[in-house]
């Protein structure tokens, strides 16, 4: 059977993303070749795989440019957060590129990744039970 080139190529870019725990699927949103999101992708491998696990087939959507992530924010009607939102229901969590870009945004990454990873383990909207999911994590 021959492979239709464009698909065996999405599937090489999507295998480059797969962390060490490969149920946890990255898509990059807003650029044309995944090298240009690296800035992003490379400390978030790093985090997802030793600070912050999330659970077995969750999603994790980077907005690698302000444009998609303007837009993502707005589709999920999250405008009030300029750094990362979790999708509870659809088992996403959605991460501006630009929190990597420090000291842009001034609040540290790992930080920002535990605190949706709370979200997701208290399996609630309380931002005080993320953020102290968050911060026991650094006490470790
Ligand atoms: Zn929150």
């Amino acid at each position: 059977m021959k492979h239709h080139p464009r698909l065996v190529c999405i599937l090489l870019s999507l295998a480059s993303f797969l962390p060490v725990h490969a149920q946890v699927v990255i898509q990059l949103a807003g650029i044309q070749h995944a090298a240009q999101c690296k800035y992003a992708t490379v400390p978030l491998l790093d985090i997802l795989n030793t600070y912050a696990k999330f659970p077995p087939g969750w999603r994790i959507v980077v907005a690698c440019s302000d444009i998609a992530w303007q837009i993502l924010r707005r589709h999920a009607d999250a405008i009030d957060t300029n750094h990362a939102f979790t999708n509870m229901n659809g088992h996403v969590t959605v991460i501006n590129g630009a929190i990597f870009l420090s000291p842009e945004v001034g609040r540290p990454p790992q930080r920002i990744l535990a605190h949706e990873l709370g979200h997701i383990r208290c399996s609630c909207d309380d931002e005080r039970k993320a953020e102290k999911y968050a911060l026991s994590l650094e006490k470790k």
